[in-house]
């Protein structure tokens, strides 16, 4: 049984956020958002000319994001450049904002996201969907919703919210991940992924949890927008 957690939180506690905007000034639109020890900075570019020519669309805009963690963000010193998990986590990113920006409003352009992860404490695809859905809106792309991504899970029979990297390495306890992002206005779910096992009964109960810290960090990525808009004013 996994009684206490190993960093002492509630089992439905995130670890401490911060949130801001505008934080890359070439950008069109960035951010920055912290959760524990897991940082995400996200810059947005466009829309622009789509290059190369043969993936423009005629009747919408497509996307461009890569994801990329610092080799200093981790004890162990990351790999420079691109393996297949930095592939997977931006195809993931790439998805869920396709689902939150709407292409459909600028054909034949290309929106390019850069998220760059400066520490890593797990949660980091989370971390970089939320900063990404940040820039965007802070790029004044036109949105469906803001994404707002937060990783639940399951250790040794307790439901948890927002698992760092030592909780994730309890595999005695059998511990399991569920990265989750949704749109909260629309009560979509963009992301859904899991590692590990879990039961049918259990993952209800995981993504209710993790719906509930994306509703608390959907509520600090708009302070962030307002606090922006209010400095411009
Ligand atoms: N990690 C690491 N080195 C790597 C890749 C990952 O130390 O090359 C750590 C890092 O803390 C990361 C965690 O493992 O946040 C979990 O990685 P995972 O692939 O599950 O994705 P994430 O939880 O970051 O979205």
């Amino acid at each position: 049984m996994y009684e206490k957690r190993l960093d002492n939180r509630g089992f439905d506690e995130l670890r401490p956020m911060e949130a801001e905007t505008g934080v890359v000034p070439n950008a069109k639109g960035s951010a920055r958002f912290r959760i524990g020890n897991t940082e995400a900075i996200a810059a947005v570019y466009g829309p622009e000319e789509v290059k190369p020519k043969h993936f423009e669309k005629f009747d919408r805009g497509i996307i461009m994001c890569k994801y990329d963690m610092l080799p200093f963000s981790v004890p162990d010193r990351a790999k420079p450049g691109f393996d297949r998990r930095d592939t997977e986590i931006s195809q993931v990113i790439t998805n869920a904002l396709s689902r939150a920006i709407r292409l459909e409003e600028m054909p034949r352009s290309m929106i390019t996201v850069r998220v760059y992860v400066t520490q890593a404490d797990a949660g980091t695809r989370c971390a970089s969907l939320t900063a990404a859905s940040m820039a965007c809106a802070d790029a004044g792309l036109p949105m469906r919703d803001l994404v707002a991504a937060v990783a639940a899970g399951y250790i040794g029979g307790s439901v948890c919210l927002d698992l760092t990297k030592d909780e994730e390495d309890l595999h005695d306890e059998g511990a399991t991940d569920v990265p989750i992002a949704f749109l909260p206005s629309k009560d979509e779910i963009v992301l859904l992924q899991l590692d590990g096992k879990v039961g049918h009964e259990e993952l209800n109960e995981v993504i209710k949890m993790g719906k509930i810290g994306a509703m608390k960090i959907y509520e600090l990525e708009k302070e962030a927008l307002r606090r922006r808009v209010s400095n411009e004013s």
